[in-house]
């Protein structure tokens, strides 16, 4: 019988009152083989039902054939077994009444049409029975808090699981096990490890929401492949955020970037990566690139005080080391600390007055004393200076290393007492010689890293936490109401009509059918005129030799239309030609292009950046979730690369940024308005004129799924 006390949810999962191990043998080799064995390791607390036909005992404890045949059902039953046998262990447990099972066993939904109808068969069954599933195609869980291993990882071949107030995610159970193993060899440990699999049953957001109400948990980790359910990350992301629980991220797939030959540039510019991306800068949780740097983040955010700023004081041992952290922060655009008054009278004694204010803090160029009197005072100082928020202390081989970096937390013990509590990364550089600083920092539960890059990394990943400010898209306010029923691609002209009725400005235009009927139109028209093809069959006119530029009047619009038409026959025999568009030249502009895509987990995103035909070559993109405020947009060409040429480059005008962003924030909400049916959309270029005289958009397309 299940003891209804136990909690509900995860967190009885994890303090099961009995387990069954489905598949136990004592043979290493096997997943069941060593997940048995590590269970037992570890002295989980409760009683251990090992079910194997052909065994009397394993390891000492009395084995069953069936989970049928357990003294009480199982709590818990994990599962190590051939695909073929997990349906039947499956109907087993839920026929028992067993609440959880973990399936490590792989081949469902990750291969082919045949395994995910039998893990959607295995779902099914485990739903009747109210039975939640972990997995299948996962790794297990570990949660040291709980002794409870359910994990076949050679990670877990160690004394005692590491403890400690870092929860992970992930969807690959090699990475988990991985982080795991890297990083309790540097004295970092954890609160619960969840490796999800497949997510057939239970999915990462199950996970976020158990770990960001756990109390044993400070900070999340979680490695994403690919989300089940967008919308319920961002309000775990909201959540974690309300709590105060950070949540740190690295996604897989980040140079995924969509099929190249979409029908729009926009598409091929911001693939599922770049929504993540922004849906995590905009729910303030933390991308990262590796999960390294993820792991060493948490531990850091787990050891000390979240600092008020990302200024970097450098405290070394070396000119070198100094010197060569300095440079790794200018390239990764980080600050460098200036020190305050308190710091550089604290210095007067260590140092010649000309070097009380120099950041790197070399303590090998101290009056005397060398580095090892030293580590503490500066260590102090840097703790209470107002102008450093956090400090990298790059500490090379000599025969102190560890004396330096005791002295370094004695520096921060005696600090905080005061109440400065700021990051302090200690980077061990040496090898073997580093060994017994690694050993002493580990024995004091002080983190330490490996490389200058990986403090780098973790700088700025701080960066990036204090740098986040939240964002929701606005829900009312839209400038235009969008027609229903649009499906397919909609040509220049048409996309163009519907951008007008949402107050985006776009040049004048008519489509004619023939020369004669051209040279009619541009009679009606001023100044400059242009030609473009109109056919679903080209969607990149220019490369067709579909536009022509700068035509004078009506003969000339006459001409080239004649021309366009015979070349297209010739280059585009299959092409359907709906007619020529005949419009208003616009001049002397900048070239920037606005976009949109629809994302399967985000919803609605627009993008802005450098337009015209070098935008792919550029990729210089900002996106965020539509709809957005003309501010919010203006707060996105702000980031661009391009920025510095908007605001008027070396004296050239600064350009109509108030428009651009006007034009950003209508056709994000075309984008939000046209609804579930969006797929994209690209106005491109956007023709940015001086400031106080508006943009234009000269040419555009938007694709409805259908
Ligand atoms: P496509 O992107 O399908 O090749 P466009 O309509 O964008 O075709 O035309 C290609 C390029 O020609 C634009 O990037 C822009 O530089 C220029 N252009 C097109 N229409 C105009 C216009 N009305 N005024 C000024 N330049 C234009
Ligand atoms: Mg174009």
């Amino acid at each position: 019988m299940t003891d209804m006390n136990r909690p509900a949810g995860i967190g009885g999962i994890l303090a099961p009152g009995s387990v069954a191990v489905i598949g136990a043998s004592e043979d290493l080799t096997k997943f069941g083989g060593r997940l048995y064995t590590l269970l037992v390791q570890h002295k989980f607390p409760g009683v251990i039902y090992p079910i194997n036909p052909k065994r009397e005992s394993l390891l000492g404890i009395q084995c069953y054939a069936a989970i049928g045949d357990t003294p009480t059902a199982p709590d818990l039953a994990v599962m190590a077994v051939p695909r073929d046998h997990v349906k039947a262990a499956v109907q087993e447990c839920a026929a028992a009444g067993t609440r959880a099972a973990v399936i490590i066993t792989a081949k469902f939904s990750d291969s082919g049409e045949e395994g995910a109808a039998l893990e959607r068969e295995i779902v099914e069954i485990a739903r009747a029975a109210g039975m939640r599933l972990i997995g299948p195609n996962c790794l297990g869980i570990i949660s040291p808090a709980n002794k409870l291993a359910l994990c076949s990882s050679p990670a877990l071949f160690v004394d005692k699981l590491p403890e400690g107030r870092i929860g992970i995610v992930s969807q690959s159970g090699a990475l988990m096990a991985t982080i795991f193993d890297r990083a309790q060899t540097r004295g970092v440990g954890f609160s619960h490890c969840f490796s999800i699999g497949n997510q057939a049953d239970m999915e990462l957001c199950d996970f976020l929401e158990f770990l960001i109400d756990d109390p044993a948990t400070g900070v999340i980790c979680t490695y994403v492949e690919g989300l089940k359910d967008g919308p319920r990350f961002l309000e775990m992301a909201a959540r974690a955020r309300a709590a105060g629980k950070p949540i740190l991220a690295v996604k897989a797939g980040r140079t995924d970037f969509g099929a190249a030959a979409a029908f729009s540039h926009t598409a091929s510019l911001a693939g599922s990566y770049d929504a993540f991306a922004t849906a995590c800068r905009e729910t303030g949780v933390v991308l990262l690139d590796d999960a390294d740097a993820m792991i060493m983040l948490a531990a850091s955010l787990t050891t000390f005080a979240t600092p008020a700023r990302s200024d970097v004081a450098i405290l070394t041992t070396s000119g070198g080391g100094g010197a060569i952290t300095a440079d790794r922060l200018a390239d990764a655009g980080l600050p460098m600390a200036a020190f305050d008054d308190g710091t550089a009278a604290a210095m007067e004694e260590l140092f010649d007055s000309h070097l009380t204010r120099v950041n790197p803090m070399d303590m090998g160029a101290a009056k005397f004393g060398g580095s090892t009197a030293n580590s503490n005072k500066c260590t102090q100082a840097l703790m209470k200076d107002s102008g450093t928020g956090l400090v990298i202390a790059p500490i090379t081989t000599s025969p102190d290393v560890a004396k330096i970096c005791m002295g370094i937390c004695d520096g921060m013990e005696i600090a905080a007492e005061g109440g400065a509590r700021k990051p302090c990364l200690i980077v061990v550089q040496p090898g073997q010689a580093g060994d017994k600083a690694r050993a002493d920092l580990r024995a004091r539960g002080m983190i330490y890293l490996e490389s200058i890059d990986e403090a780098i990394r973790v700088a700025e990943g701080y960066r990036t936490m204090l740098a986040s400010s939240p964002r929701n898209p606005a829900s009312s306010g839209s400038p235009g109401k969008a027609p229903e029923g649009l499906s397919g691609a909609l040509d220049e002209a048409a996309a163009k009509t519907l951008l007008a009725a949402y107050g985006v400005p776009v040049n004048r235009g008519e489509v004619v059918a023939e020369a004669g009927e051209g040279a009619l139109t541009a009679g009606m028209m001023d100044g400059p005129l242009v030609v473009k093809v109109v056919s679903p069959d080209i969607v990149h006119k220019s490369d067709a030799g579909g536009v022509a530029l700068n035509l004078a009047g009506p003969e000339e619009v006459s001409e080239a239309i004649a021309s366009m038409q015979a070349r297209l026959a010739k280059s585009h025999p299959d092409a359907k030609i709906d007619g020529f568009l005949v419009q208003e030249m616009v001049s002397g502009a900048f070239e920037m292009f606005i976009g949109a895509t629809n994302d399967p987990q985000f919803g609605p995103m627009v993008m802005v950046g450098a337009g015209g035909v070098v935008i792919e070559l550029l990729k210089d993109v900002a996106m965020a979730r539509a709809p957005v405020t003309p501010a919010e947009a203006t707060a996105m060409l702000t980031g661009l690369k391009v920025a510095p040429l908007l605001a008027g480059y070396r004296g050239a005008p600064a350009l109509d940024v108030a428009a651009l962003a006007d034009a950003v924030s209508r056709v994000s909400w075309l984008a939000a308005d046209l609804g579930e049916g969006f797929a994209e959309l690209d106005v491109n270029p956007v023709l940015v004129r001086v400031a106080g005289q508006g943009c234009t958009g000269v040419d555009a397309r938007i694709l409805m799924e259908g």
